[in-house]
């Protein structure tokens, strides 16, 4: 799948550096992500995806570097440590509710319906009448093939249901961007093909999205970049036909061979 390299850059994150303590995760990351782009995201078990998609949406500060959703830039000042922290609260909540996060452990509200799941942000955040929340959430469940399902509570249904769910409950918000952490890692691998066919819609719609993600499968045929962290630098960065195709290093090599 290619993207139209003259679409306008949507995510724009530079030199990110994050440390926890004195072990640093981050060694300076840096993305582009155009409208239309489906990146993978890949590399070895504590690589730094997951801290690089937490410090995307800021549930962590990075230490240092920038990040920019559709030209607009996070207003960051500098702690006397000379680690940065974010200048305004609500331009975090406002840039954060821009990106869909969808994690590994499904993370729908237990004491609500299906429903309820998906029409809460649109209700509270996005001040939608409830006849329109309840109108766009069916349109979604039903894009997700969950339609029959709005009435249930997240416990009867299954780890694919849920996870899909999930993802309609993120579309919901409208993001611009789309996070997704190894969202299949923690289904039973009959429920995988569910979530990947409703993440391949999303990609078959143009949507931007950023996947960590251990299916090579998606990662070479559904995204149309990678990019490969070693501990917490860009390994290798390009697109999928580049990184798949030439398997520039043995690291890249061994990685996709033990992900067969
Ligand atoms: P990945 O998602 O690639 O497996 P992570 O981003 O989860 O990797 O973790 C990268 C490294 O950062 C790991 O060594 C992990 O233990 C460490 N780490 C992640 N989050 C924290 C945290 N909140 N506090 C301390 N160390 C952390
Ligand atoms: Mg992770």
């Amino acid at each position: 799948m290619n993207t139209n390299p003259s679409a306008p850059v949507t995510l724009s994150v530079k030199n990110i550096q994050k440390s926890f303590g004195d072990h640093h995760v981050l060694k300076g990351i840096s993305l582009d992500a155009k409208e239309g782009d489906v990146i993978s995201i890949l590399g070895a078990s504590g690589s730094g995806k997951s801290t690089f998609l937490r410090c995307l949406n800021l549930l962590e500060t990075p230490d240092d570097g920038s990040v920019s959703l559709a030209g607009e830039e996070l207003k960051m000042k500098r702690r006397r440590d000379g680690r940065q922290q974010p200048a305004d609260r609500r331009q975090v909540d406002r840039i954060r509710s821009q990106l869909g996060m969808v994690f590994q452990s499904f993370n729908l509200w237990s004491h609500m319906t299906v429903l309820d799941n998906l029409i809460e942000g649109p209700l509270r955040v996005l001040k939608r009448n409830r006849a329109e929340a309840v109108e766009e959430a069916e349109m979604l469940l039903a894009k997700v093939g969950m339609a029959d399902k709005r009435g249930h509570y997240p416990a009867h249904l299954s780890g694919g249901q849920q996870q899909r769910v999930a993802i309609a409950r993120a579309l919901a918000m409208h993001p611009k961007v789309m996070l997704f952490d190894e969202p299949t890692s923690a289904l039973d691998p009959e429920l995988v093909g569910e979530v990947l066919r409703v993440m391949r819609s999303l990609a078959d719609e143009g949507r931007t999205m950023l996947v960590v993600t251990h299916e090579m499968g998606f990662a070479r045929h559904v995204s149309n970049r990678v990019m490969f962290l070693h501990e917490g630098r860009v390994d290798l960065d390009g697109t999928s036909q580049e990184v798949f195709g030439e398997q520039k290093s043995e690291r890249f090599r061994q990685f996709v061979s033990s992900h067969q």
